[in-house]
């Protein structure tokens, strides 16, 4: 069973009336959800989708996103998807870098998507609302194909920071991989009633959630866009026992959580946070206000999701993500490779089955992310003498101030303990004195007046003197990227710098 659908296909036999994917009262089942996959794979493969052929994708977090994901999957086709809000530039440069031969687009974010289409004569198939189209008789499966675990699955565009995005390529082997690898650490159920507002066309969402919901027969209940009272009434109505997020989201919520008590979340057996750096201050502050203990996970993109796991068993230990989940293999290494001992500092590698095959037609990028079978992830970090893995910081973005090294990240988690700070980034600045200046980009608490020299003053209590921010500015909110993690490169470092002459 290599095709990533076949899963689905059994819980659709075992339990069709089960709810298998929602929006709010928009409610599919495993049956009917079989029956329009079924159906749509026919549609695609009548347009002459053969196997391993690419096809785009373009929809936000609704039910018609699985009903298309999957029904790709069940003609074989590889899948391509994007940010709804891509434009048609950078479309066209997916398109053509993957040499894709369909578009399907959800039809409120179509207009780029049906552009390109045109301009290229390429088939389009424009999606609409499940209910304008009733599934009146029983659609063969005639279009299933089985596939190679090597065959490539989704091709995923990382957007990096220097250079064009590259397409991470994740086999079908790697994601089947990604729902077994966390389930024994999470405890993972048959019937878990899963939510997220993450976007789905982001790995986070689609592999990690919505594939492991729909293949351990979870229903999931999507949200799109990210709203923090709507996502926390769905919490609580649906009775929900996982909820997935970035670090932003569960911030949010904690921000507005004035009318929610733990009562509310009594269901929630699992608040699973990942894809940025999670301030141990939202843990506690969470934890506190809802009695439940958010837990990370860490991994990329590359890696079809999490590699790692804080796992349910003894205390949690703030600050770290968990050791490496069954299958995985985690080294710490200085730059010249060779691997460190307990809590000594150096850049993450690892090893494990859902690790990607390749960066689609980049085979340089390849052979230096993927060395020796070991990804080469460009975070820093420490594994403790527990196995527990710290992330530090992306290397990318620590910050050299005179010589010294500034993990970002460690200002940042003191800067979050000040109570009128929400949100902050903390990145490097050109400086002709001493290489790089730190600031930090803040949004407060509404109604907070910050002192800028009371907040360094502040800060200098708490930090050595060459870590303090010297540059703050206060912004009403900090940029985000697709899934809401806090976007660093595009904060304008120029007009910072000007702040600090
Ligand atoms: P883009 O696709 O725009 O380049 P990205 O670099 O954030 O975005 P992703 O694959 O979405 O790419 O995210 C992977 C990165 O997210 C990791 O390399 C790491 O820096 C960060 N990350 C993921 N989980 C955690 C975590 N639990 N704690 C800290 N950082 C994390």
């Amino acid at each position: 069973m290599a095709n990533p659908v076949a899963a689905l296909w059994k819980g659709a036999d075992t339990y069709p009336d089960r709810i298998a994917v929602r929006s709010g009262e928009r409610i599919l089942r495993y049956g009917d959800l079989r029956a329009r996959i079924a159906r749509s794979a026919a549609r695609f493969a009548a347009l002459g989708v053969s196997p391993g052929d690419r096809v785009l994708l373009v929809a936000p977090s609704i039910p018609e996103f699985a009903i298309a994901h999957y029904g790709l999957h069940t003609i074989g086709a590889t899948i391509i998807t994007v940010n709804t809000m891509s434009t048609t530039h950078e479309i066209d440069y997916v398109v053509d870098d993957s040499g894709t031969s369909l578009i399907v687009a959800w039809h409120e974010s179509a207009a780029a998507a049906d552009l390109v289409a045109t301009n290229r004569g390429l088939p389009f198939v424009e999606l609409k609302p499940f209910e304008d189209d009733p599934v009146t008789d029983t659609p063969s499966v005639d279009a299933y194909v089985e596939r190679d675990e090597h065959d490539t699955a989704v091709i995923l565009y990382t957007s990096g920071t220097t250079g064009k995005p590259k397409g991470a390529q994740l086999s079908i082997a790697n994601v089947n991989a990604a729902p077994i690898a966390f389930r024994p650490a999470l405890r993972i159920g048959d019937e878990e009633r899963w939510a997220t507002a993450l976007p789905l066309f982001h790995c986070f969402g689609q592999v990690v959630v919505m594939h492991s919901a729909l293949t351990w027969g979870g229903s999931l209940s999507l949200l799109s866009p990210f709203a923090p009272v709507e996502f926390m009434n769905r919490i609580r109505d649906e009775h929900v026992t996982i909820a997935c997020g970035v670090p932003t989201m569960w911030n949010a919520m904690l921000q507005n959580a004035s009318g929610y008590s733990s009562d509310d979340f009594v269901d929630l057996r699992l608040a699973c946070s990942g894809g940025a750096s999670m301030p141990g201050e939202v843990i506690r502050a969470f934890a506190d206000k809802f009695g439940c203990v958010i837990l990370e996970g860490y991994g990329l993109t590359e890696t079809a999701g999490t590699a790692t796991f804080r796992d349910l068993d003894g205390e949690p230990k703030v600050g770290t993500v968990g050791p490496a989940l069954p299958g995985f293999t985690i080294e710490v290494r200085d730059p010249d490779g060779t691997p460190l001992g307990a809590d000594e500092v150096g850049e993450i590698f690892l090893k494990g089955p859902t690790v990607m095959t390749g960066y689609w037609n980049r085979p340089e990028a390849t052979a230096s992310e993927l060395v020796d079978g070991w990804l080469r992830t460009g975070d820093i970090g420490a594994m403790d003498a527990d196995g527990d893995l710290r992330i530090i910081d992306r290397a990318k973005d620590l910050i050299i101030r005179g010589g010294y090294n500034v993990y970002p990240r460690e200002v940042e988690e003191v800067l979050y303990t000040h109570p009128d700070i929400v949100e902050v980034a903390v990145i490097g600045v050109p400086d002709d004195h001493y290489g790089e200046e730190i600031a930090a980009v803040i949004a407060l608490r509404p109604d907070a007046v910050l002192n800028t020299d009371a907040l360094r003053g502040w800060a200098k209590e708490r930090l050595s003197a060459y870590k303090v921010p010297r540059i703050v500015h206060v912004v009403d909110a900090l940029p985000k990227g697709a899934t809401g993690k806090i976007l660093k490169r595009a904060i304008d470092r120029d007009s910072l710098r000007e702040l600090s002459s």
